[in-house]
């Protein structure tokens, strides 16, 4: 009974209805304690606001279009009116609730009732459809889940179709549960997540009460080290006070490549496996990384006759479906590497200067690079090092401590990174604007936010930008919004919260105009993050902590330019 889809439904409607954590805690833990060692990975990936598990290459993309066409057929309704349903509430899950508990819903026949299992493999079958016939495939698929669903189940497999479960469940939330479902201790799980960025793993070893095997290992997704922000070179050098390892920041997306034997696994910031986007760069990379069981860090560049290529080069190839020799030969990247976890033992706990000489003692060749690196400690040498990096035209510096070991997910000031701008914020747009003039008809001015907190999913906004973004890029934005927009007045759309940008800005101050309380000065929009989603954009604190340390530092920094 409880690896019944319905139960999983219950237990998420019941989440979102309470406030306090204690009490979704204990909900939580009861429900995963009881289910099986088939339904645990699949309840936790759903909880976790996946499909499918980091490491799969599974990708589910059914537009809002596909499923409102599937419900048009099993009712009465015809496109139009499911259209304005799911306009009335903004939310898929809804829509499919409201549609199948009315009267309108063809009779069902009574189908035998969904296991969470049973949803999991028609998901996944629904990820593998290819060829001709995929589109109509696919919507017998869905047609045959909804018809399977009770309303309450259909909600739930909306959100999780459309990767928005939004019950009020954060990470954290969902690792103290499954320590307090299987009495393990939370920093014991915590640290098995960080070394095994795979959460579904994590709640059977969990179970199974083996969470110390978890070991650092090639193809399994390791939690990244990132960088902290300063915003001056004197402020770095004051804080540190001797010499730094000094590297460009390079504008492209940051991967872990592992190897073992002849498998090639790369890992997107967000522990996806990315390998299938660059296919040219995997085969090079087995031939050059050879015999060694490895796991480097590092930054995936769209880069040309010795030079990068700017950031939306290599948007292109992750916003290809299949990628082949001509997209590869049109967007040719490197893999940029500048740090080494695993060397046929781990490495995390070696100073980083000493990881430093390990790899440069590998020898590497195009598309591999060696990330250039300098030792400096005063202000002017660092100034000079920021010059040549952006002549090159990189975005800036990371400076780190030589001396630090690689901290597994960690955001410290061992590594800090020193941009031009004050800062960025990657946030999400809510409402999209139409332009005018050249840009009459495309959606080209975005009101974006931020979260409450690093907890909470509600979104306060903060600011509204309208420069940065090439004609194309605004081309495919407007389309997007479009699929993903829950009503408009005419000359705004409201938009599912789905697209993530990185906005910089010279400021920040407090204003009555945003829901946030502050707004930014010349925000520009840096890039589009297909990377990220709206669970890992920057919250409040990050506004109020940029804000706090601009009254310091502001001089400074204008001084820096
Ligand atoms: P941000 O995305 O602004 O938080 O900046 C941190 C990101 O800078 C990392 O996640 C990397 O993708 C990227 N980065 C670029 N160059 C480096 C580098 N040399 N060392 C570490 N991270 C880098």
């Amino acid at each position: 009974m409880q690896e019944q889809f319905i139960i999983f439904a219950q237990i998420c409607e019941g989440l979102s209805n309470i406030k306090s954590i204690k009490e979704k805690v204990n909900i939580l833990s009861r429900y995963l304690e009881e289910l099986s060692e088939i339904s645990l990975p699949i309840a936790v990936t759903f909880l976790s606001g996946r499909i499918f598990e980091p490491e799969s290459r599974l990708l589910l993309h059914i537009a809002h279009n596909t499923i409102m066409n599937v419900l048009s057929t099993i009712t009465d309704l015809d496109m139009k009116e499911v259209h304005k349903i799911y306009l009335q509430y903004g939310d898929l899950g809804y829509l499919v609730e409201h549609v199948l508990s009315h009267k309108f819903t063809r009779a069902l026949v009574d189908f035998p009732s969904l296991s969470i299992s049973d949803v999991y493999e028609l998901l996944t079958k629904l990820a593998c459809i290819g060829g001709k016939q995929a589109q109509s495939t696919r919507k017998k698929i869905l047609l045959g889940l909804f018809m399977r669903c009770e309303p309450l189940e259909g909600k739930y497999l909306g959100k999780i179709l459309t990767n928005e479960l939004r019950i009020g469940i954060s990470k954290g939330l969902l690792l103290t549960s499954l320590a307090k479902a299987f009495g393990a201790d939370p920093d014991m799980i915590q640290n098995a997540l960080l070394v095994n960025g795979n959460i579904a793993k994590i709640s059977i070893l969990a179970k199974k009460k083996m969470l110390e095997t978890v070991k650092l290992k090639p193809l399994t997704g390791v939690s990244y080290m990132l960088a902290d922000v300063m915003y001056n070179s004197k402020e770095i050098s004051d804080y540190f006070g001797r010499d730094l390892i000094v590297e460009a920041k390079y504008d492209g997306i940051r991967a872990q490549v592992h190897k073992e034997d002849n498998k090639i696994k790369i890992f997107s910031r967000s522990l996806n496996d990315i390998t299938a986007f660059f296919p040219d760069l995997a085969k090079a990379i087995i031939s050059i990384i050879g015999k060694y069981r490895i796991i480097l860090d590092g930054e995936i560049l769209a880069y040309k006759n010795d030079r990068p290529l700017p950031f939306h080069y290599l948007q292109r190839r992750l916003n290809t479906k299949n990628v082949t020799n001509v997209n590869t030969d049109l967007v040719p990247v490197v893999y940029i590497v500048f740090d080494i976890l695993y060397l046929d033992e781990e490495l995390t706990h070696l100073s980083l200067h000493n990881r430093k000489i390990i790899l440069d003692n590998l020898k590497f060749s195009l598309p591999i690079l060696h990330a250039d690196w300098k030792f400096a400690s005063s202000a002017s040498s660092i100034d000079l090092l920021f010059k040549q990096s952006k002549d090159l035209g990189y975005e800036g510096l990371v400076l780190k401590d030589p001396n630090s070991e690689y901290q597994l997910g960690m955001r410290g000031k061992k590594w800090v990174k020193l941009k031009k701008e004050l800062d960025t914020l990657d946030v999400v747009v809510t409402v999209a604007e139409f332009g005018h003039g050249k840009k009459a008809g495309t959606l080209s001015d975005y009101t974006f936010a931020v979260r409450e907190t690093d907890e909470s999913s509600k979104l306060l906004t903060i600011g509204k930008a309208y420069s940065g973004l090439s004609e194309d890029e605004i081309d495919e934005l407007t389309q997007n919004i479009k699929s993903i927009a829950i009503r408009s007045d005419g000359f705004r759309i409201w938009t599912e919260p789905r697209i993530v940008l990185e906005v910089s800005f010279d400021g920040i101050q407090k204003s009555e105009r945003y829901e946030s309380g502050y707004a930014l000065r010349f925000p520009r929009i840096k890039r589009i993050r297909s990377d990220k989603d709206v669970n890992s954009i920057d919250s409040l604190n990050k506004v109020i902590e940029i804000y706090s340390r601009q009254n310091h530092s502001f001089h400074d920094y204008i001084n820096f330019k």
